[in-house]
C-alpha cells in the first residue's frame, strides 16, 4: 500500500534506475573527455545513453544536451534568445518557463485548460513570434496540450516551437516528441535521479550556450558530464516505455473510479481541466469546504502525501497562476488539492485515499485534529 500521491513533484527511484547508476558508478566512473582507454569507454557508454535517448524520442542523438534537469533546460533556452526576439509562452507554463521567458507573449487557453490552434495561428499572423512554447502536459491540471499539430503550425509558419514535456515523458509515449524543435525532459519525474535532464535542440549545431568552458556535450554545455545519473535516466524510461499503453488504459480507469467515488462522498466535486484529455495520473480538484492546507496536513498524518498545486508555486497562498488561468476563484483556489499517482498506484490505493478524505472531512467539520 503507498499513499504516495505527489509524482508529479517527483517520483522515487526506479529499481532499473538504482541497478544502472550503481553499476555506471563501479565501471564507468572516469572522466569521459580523459584520454586513456577507460575514460574512452565511459565516453562511448554515454553516447549510447545519448543515441537510446534520441530512440525513445524521435530525435537523432546529436540534438541531445544533457542538463541538470528541466529548470535548467528552460532557463537555457530562454536566456539564448536575443532580447529583440519575441516569443509567445502558454498561460500555463510551469514557473521555470514564464519566469525565464520574462517579456512573453502569452497563449490564452480555453475553459477547459488547452491551448487551442487557432490561439496559436492568430498570434503567428499578428505577431510573428521567433519561438513558441507551449508544454505537452500541464503539471498541475494533467491537461494534455496539442504540441503535436502546434508543432507542425509552427513548423509551417517558420517558427520555432518548444515543448516542456517534463510531465509527459514516462507517462506517454514519446517517440514523436522529436518533431519539435526544442523539447526539456526531467529524469526524476519519471523514476531517473534527481539533477538530471536534457534540453534537445533543433540541430546539433545549435548556437546554444549553456554552460562555457570545456568541451563536453559538444561545447554546449560545459563541465564533467554526470554518466551515471544520465545512464539510471536513459534506463528507466527504457524499461518503461513499453508499458505506457497498459499502464494508461489500467490508471485512466482507476483515476476515474476514484473521482466518482470522491464525487459519491461529496457530492458536487470541480475537477479542473475533466472535460480535456488529461494525464492518466492526475486530478486537480476543488474541495467542497476547508482550505487545501488542512486537508494536505490531515491526510499527511494519516500518511498520506498530496499537494496543494505544483510544488514550485505552493507555500505562497493563492499564488498560482495556472490554476487562475484555468478558470478558479480567489476562493476555489484556496481549496484546490492535487492528486498525482504513479505506474504502480492500486486501486486500493486509490480507494483507501477516497476513505481517508472521508474521515478528514469529518474531522474538520469537528473543528480540526481531535484532542
Ligand atoms: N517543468 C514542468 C512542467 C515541471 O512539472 C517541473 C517540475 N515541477 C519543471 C519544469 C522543473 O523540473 P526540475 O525539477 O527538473 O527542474
Amino acid at each position: 500500500m503507498t499513499g504516495y500521491f505527489d509524482h508529479n513533484a517527483t517520483t522515487s527511484l526506479h529499481p532499473a534506475a538504482r541497478e544502472a547508476w550503481l553499476r555506471a558508478n563501479e565501471r564507468h566512473w572516469h572522466n569521459p573527455s580523459s584520454l586513456y582507454r577507460d575514460a574512452g569507454i565511459a565516453s562511448q557508454q554515454l553516447e549510447s545513453a545519448r543515441e537510446r535517448l534520441g530512440a525513445l524520442l524521435g530525435s537523432e542523438a546529436e540534438r541531445i544536451v544533457f542538463t541538470s534537469g528541466a529548470t535548467e533546460s528552460n532557463n537555457a533556452l530562454f536566456a539564448s534568445l536575443g532580447e529583440d526576439q519575441l516569443v509567445a509562452i502558454s498561460a500555463i507554463e510551469h514557473p521555470s518557463v514564464r519566469m525565464a521567458a520574462r517579456k512573453a507573449l502569452d497563449l490564452p487557453v480555453n475553459a477547459n485548460g488547452v491551448v487551442e490552434l487557432d490561439a496559436v495561428k492568430m498570434m503567428i499572423e499578428a505577431k510573428r513570434p521567433a519561438l513558441v512554447s507551449v508544454m505537452a502536459a500541464n503539471n498541475e491540471s494533467g491537461a494534455l496540450q496539442p504540441w503535436r499539430e502546434i508543432a507542425a503550425l509552427c513548423r509551417s509558419q517558420g517558427v520555432l516551437f518548444h515543448t516542456d514535456a517534463a510531465q509527459w515523458i514516462g507517462k506517454i509515449d514519446a517517440t514523436s516528441l522529436g518533431e519539435c524543435d526544442f523539447i526539456t525532459g526531467s529524469a526524476h519525474k519519471f523514476g531517473g535521479p534527481k539533477g538530471c535532464g536534457f534540453l534537445v535542440l533543433p540541430t546539433e549545431d545549435s548556437r546554444l550556450h549553456f554552460m562555457r568552458g570545456g568541451p563536453q556535450e559538444s561545447g554546449r554545455r560545459a563541465g564533467t558530464e554526470n554518466y551515471p545519473a544520465i545512464e539510471a535516466m536513459v534506463k528507466t524510461l527504457e524499461t518503461i516505455t513499453p508499458r505506457l499503453g497498459e499502464i494508461e488504459t489500467e490508471q485512466s480507469r482507476r483515476r476515474d473510479d476514484f473521482i466518482a467515488a470522491m464525487r459519491s462522498r461529496f457530492g458536487d466535486l470541480r475537477v479542473i481541466s475533466e472535460s480535456a484529455p488529461r494525464l492518466w495520473n492526475t486530478v486537480l480538484m476543488v474541495m467542497p469546504a476547508h482550505h487545501n492546507l488542512k486537508w494536505l496536513t490531515a491526510l499527511s498524518r494519516r500518511g498520506f502525501s498530496i499537494s496543494t498545486g505544483s510544488a514550485c508555486s505552493s507555500g505562497k497562498e493563492g499564488s498560482s497562476v495556472v490554476v487562475t488561468a484555468l478558470g478558479a476563484s480567489v476562493d476555489e483556489l484556496k481549496r484546490v488539492v492535487r492528486i498525482s499517482g504513479g505506474w504502480e498506484t492500486s486501486a486500493e490505493d486509490w480507494q483507501t485515499l477516497v476513505a481517508a478524505f472521508g474521515e478528514v472531512f469529518e474531522e474538520l467539520n469537528r473543528g480540526g485534529r481531535p484532542q
